[in-house]
C-alpha cells in the first residue's frame, strides 16, 4: 500500500491525504505544547483519548444539527474528516473566568460570568494567537460578516449543548476553543466545526471538587494529565474496554 501523503503537521495532530478527494485523515499525537510552544511534553495515551473524546463530542453535536468536518473514527488514533478551508480565527467561549481572561482582567479564576462571553483570537504562532475583535476579523478578511455571525451562533449552540452534556456527568465546562472551516460542496459553501474538541481545548472542572480535568494539568505541572483525560472519557461512558492498557495505538507514521 502506498504511504499516505502528509498534508500538514501541527502541534498535536497530523493531517494525511484521505482515501477519497475532499477527505483527510486526522492523526492524534501524544505531544502536548503550551505557552506558544515554549513548553513541550509527551503524554502517553493522550492522542487515543482525544481521538475518542473528539469523535464522541462531534458526533453528538452532529446529532443536534451542528455541522462538523467529522466523518468517522478509523482506528485508535485516526479519524476521517472532510477537507475544509480553515478560518484563521480561534473562537473561545467562556462561562467562568479562567486562564488568560483572569490574568488580563484581574478576575479570580472560578468566578462565574453573568453571561457566556465569546472571544476571537487570530491564529498565528509567530504572534502567539492575539486576541482580536470582530472588526479585525472582517476588516482583514479572515471571515466575512455573515460567516462571523454564523460562527458566533454555532459557538453559542456548541456551548449550550456541551455545558449540559458535561454537567450531566459532574463536570463544569469553564471555557473552550473551537475552530471553523469552509466546506465546499458542488456550488455551495458552508461553515462547519473543524479541528477537535477535547480536554486539550476545553477547561473542565469536577463540579464537586473543582479538580482540573484538562490541559491545565500539563500547563501548570499538576501531574496526572492522562489520568484526568481518562476520567473525562470514563464519565462520558466511552473509555475503551480494558482501560489504559487498551490505549496503545498503532505505531506513529512518519
Ligand atoms: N485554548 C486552546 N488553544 C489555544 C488557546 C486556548 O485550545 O491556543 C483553549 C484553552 O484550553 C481554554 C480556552 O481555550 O480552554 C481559553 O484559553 P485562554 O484564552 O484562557 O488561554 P490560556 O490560558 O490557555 O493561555
Amino acid at each position: 500500500m502506498p504511504r499516505r501523503r502528509k498534508v500538514y503537521e501541527g502541534k498535536a495532530k497530523v493531517l494525511f491525504e484521505g482515501p477519497e478527494p475532499g477527505t483527510l485523515v486526522q492523526y492524534f499525537k501524544d505531544d502536548a505544547t503550551a505557552f506558544n510552544n515554549e513548553k513541550h511534553g509527551i503524554i502517553t495515551g493522550k492522542g487515543v483519548l482525544n481521538n475518542r473524546i473528539s469523535e464522541y463530542i462531534m458526533t453528538r453535536l452532529g446529532e443536534v444539527g451542528v455541522p462538523t468536518h467529522f466523518v468517522r473514527r478509523l482506528n485508535m488514533r485516526e479519524q476521517l474528516i472532510r477537507e475544509v478551508e480553515i478560518i484563521p480565527v480561534e473562537v473561545i467561549v467562556r462561562n467562568v473566568a479562567a486562564g488568560s481572561m483572569s490574568k488580563r482582567l484581574g478576575i479570580a479564576e472560578g468566578t462565574p460570568l453573568p453571561r457566556s462571553i465569546v472571544e476571537y483570537c487570530y491564529k498565528s504562532d509567530e504572534l502567539g494567537d492575539p486576541l482580536v475583535t470582530e472588526e479585525h476579523v472582517t476588516c482583514f478578511g479572515w471571515a466575512s460578516p455573515p460567516e462571523l455571525d454564523e460562527m458566533m451562533s454555532l459557538s453559542l449552540r456548541v456551548n449550550d449543548f456541551l455545558y449540559g452534556l458535561f454537567v450531566a456527568v459532574g463536570i463544569r465546562l469553564i471555557d473552550f476553543k473551537i475552530e471553523f472551516g469552509r466546506l465546499y460542496q458542488d456550488e455551495d459553501m458552508r461553515i462547519v466545526l473543524a479541528d477537535e474538541i477535547s480536554p486539550d481545548s476545553c477547561r473542565l472542572w469536577d463540579i464537586e471538587s473543582n479538580e482540573k480535568l484538562d490541559k491545565d494539568r500539563f500547563r501548570r505541572d499538576l501531574g496526572g494529565v492522562a489520568e484526568a483525560y481518562q476520567e473525562v472519557a470514563r464519565r462520558l461512558g466511552i473509555l475503551p474496554e480494558g482501560g489504559p492498557r487498551d490505549l496503545k495505538g498503532p505505531a506513529v507514521m512518519q
